[in-house]
């Protein structure tokens, strides 16, 4: 019997939370893994040893509570119990599958031998099955594997989304990003407004002192930009020498604000280029989501049609679409 009290309290290490201790701040650096069995030996004892092996892990008794820690926490990976009461872990895997288009692996723990239980893991989306009982060794060994072929996709979906130059959002997934943020704000009631930005006379710039000099331009303009966007702002390279935000919760008038901002921030210090010192502006249009049945292409062509306007008045300047004088 001691043996077995051994095997059940195990010493945790730090780094190991429960759903019963949410509050254990998680280290970014470490790879976050759900641990959900409803055999508490199991959980203590996979918990321990993926804690010495330098994860954080979060422990679900039942598959409920790992859907509801796994919206919570977004682990790297989720280790479950095929066999559990309630949502058993076929039915976790489809859920967190279901839930966004890059999932977190998930590995199945279970007492199944056949191959007919195998299978069906794997088809719920499993990336790997784990045979009870298992070794540590063994068992870290998957992680390790599922967590470097993550990686790897995690990459990816990184450049896929990314502008290689600036580093902002490409445009196509600018596109997704407006198409969600207007279906949120539509379905809220929510404020939102779309700034394009053009640089002006960029072509000059190009034919004076090259290509390079122009991506450099580019890169400086993104990184301005940037720095003064909020963390909830989505911005991007809409094309050439074009950007867009979207600003969430944001009307007309902040939007206009935030984007004189914008334009002083490119105008207000010249950009350097090795030695040379350059005047970079940029056109601003804004149109802010207050027609309601504004549709994501007519938010964008807005911004567009100001932009258009800001150029023609001079360019260096913001403007505000308005449908009363200017309709799409
Ligand atoms: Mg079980």
């Amino acid at each position: 019997m001691r043996g077995i009290e051994e095997t059940a309290v195990p010493p945790f290490k730090r780094g190991v939370l429960t759903a019963d201790t949410p509050s254990v701040a998680h280290d970014d650096q470490r790879p976050l893994v759900l641990l959900a069995d409803d055999d508490g030996v199991t959980r203590a004892m996979v918990g321990a040893w993926l804690g010495r092996s330098g994860y954080d892990v979060i422990a679900a008794k039942d598959g409920q509570e790992a859907l509801e820690l796994a919206k919570a926490h977004e682990p790297d990976l989720l280790l479950v119990d095929v066999t559990m009461p309630g949502v058993d872990g076929y039915e976790v895997c489809r859920s967190i599958q279901d839930a966004s288009a890059v999932a977190p692996p998930v590995i199945f723990l279970t007492a199944h031998t056949n191959t007919t239980a195998r299978v069906a893991g794997l088809d719920a989306g499993a990336v790997d099955y784990m045979v009870k009982p298992f070794e540590e060794a063994e068992l870290v060994a998957r992680v390790r594997a599922a967590l470097r072929t993550k990686a790897v996709r995690d990459d990816f979906v990184e450049k896929a989304s990314v502008d290689g130059l600036t580093g902002l959002l490409n445009r196509r997934e600018l596109d997704a990003r407006c198409d969600a943020a207007v279906a949120l704000a539509l379905r809220h009631g929510r404020t939102l407004s779309c700034v394009l930005l053009d640089l002006d006379h960029f072509k000059s710039i190009n034919d004076r002192f090259g290509h390079a000099a122009g991506d450099a331009v580019l890169r400086e303009a993104a990184r301005r930009i940037r720095s003064c966007s909020r963390a909830s702002d989505i911005v991007g390279r809409y094309g050439g020498e074009e950007f867009m935000l979207l600003l969430p919760e944001t009307d007309a008038t902040a939007a206009a604000a935030a984007a004189e901002k914008l334009r002083l921030v490119l105008s207000g210090t010249p950009f350097e280029l090795a030695g040379i010192e350059l005047d970079v502006t940029g056109s601003v249009g804004v149109a802010a989501w207050d027609e309601p049945m504004m549709a994501t292409e007519s938010l964008v062509a807005a911004a567009d049609e100001a932009l258009y306007q800001a150029k023609a008045l001079g360019r260096n300047r913001v403007e505000l679409y308005s449908a009363r004088t200017s309709p799409v």
